[in-house]
């Protein structure tokens, strides 16, 4: 609103130095002046439109996976601890699953990596598809994915697992030359009501190592710890 004064004040001040007293300007020419003033509040208020929905797309492409779309690292921390705290005020349960890719390397070094890439859009697409808009899935690393889901136990949790190693199997990435490759992931979940001073630290190492155990148990399964 301020910044508009400055138009017809430039005019006015140029007016000035030729010569004609600022007053009798406007008394002169008031259409002039409302047309400066109405012309550079729009322009203003339009900019800064723009620069406000610029500064939004930025701020959530800073907390996004380029590749899939799913929540970066950052974000997923963020949310963790928010989910977290209020689990604990509320004494409601929460679940963390953590999906990582099965012999993802092999599908790198026998298509190539842009196939990896599209194998990891696809999985990304699965998982999105199977939780609910509170939940929280995020890209953690190269081929391995989390997600939160709030007020959720494990029994609950180990259904939505299941059905993402069900549409993981169930998906595939079709090449130009007609080829299908498979997908599937492991999974390891842990969650429950959290005990008292249990972090974020501490639910993530508890899912990973159940991720492991289904690893080391055949793969494309799923462990609850
Ligand atoms: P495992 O079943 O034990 O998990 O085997 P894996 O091959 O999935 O695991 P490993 O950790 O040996 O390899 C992960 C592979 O994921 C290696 C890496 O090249 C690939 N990868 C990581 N990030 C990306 C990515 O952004 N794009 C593609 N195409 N591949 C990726
Ligand atoms: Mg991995
Ligand atoms: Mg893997």
């Amino acid at each position: 609103m301020f910044l508009s004064l400055f138009a017809p004040a430039g005019w006015i001040l140029i007016n000035a130095v030729q010569g004609v007293p600022p007053l009798g300007l406007i008394l002169q020419s008031p259409g002039l002046m409302a047309y400066m003033l109405i012309g550079t509040m729009t322009a203003f208020a339009f900019f800064g439109w723009l620069l406000g929905r610029e500064e939004e797309r930025l701020s959530k492409l800073a907390l996004l996976d380029e590749l899939t779309g799913l929540a970066n690292n950052r974000f997923f921390d963020q949310r963790m601890e928010e989910c977290i705290t209020s689990s604990r005020r509320n004494g409601s349960p929460l679940s963390l699953i953590l999906v990582d890719m099965d012999r993802f390397k092999a599908i790198n070094d026998n298509y190539g990596h842009q196939v990896g890439d599209m194998a990891l859009k696809t999985a990304a697409g699965v998982l999105r598809s199977c939780i609910r808009a509170s939940d929280v899935a995020a890209r953690v690393g190269g081929e391995e994915f989390a997600v939160i889901l709030p007020d959720t136990g494990t029994r609950e949790a180990a259904k939505v697992a299941g059905r993402m190693l069900d549409g993981l199997r169930e998906s595939k990435v079709v090449l130009m030359d007609g080829t299908n490759v498979n997908l599937s992931a492991s999974i390891g979940l842990s969650g429950g009501i959290l005990a008292e001073g249990e972090s974020s630290f501490a639910l993530f190492a508890e899912a990973d190592k159940a991720l492991y155990k289904a690893k080391q148990a055949g793969r494309d399964r799923l462990m609850t710890a």
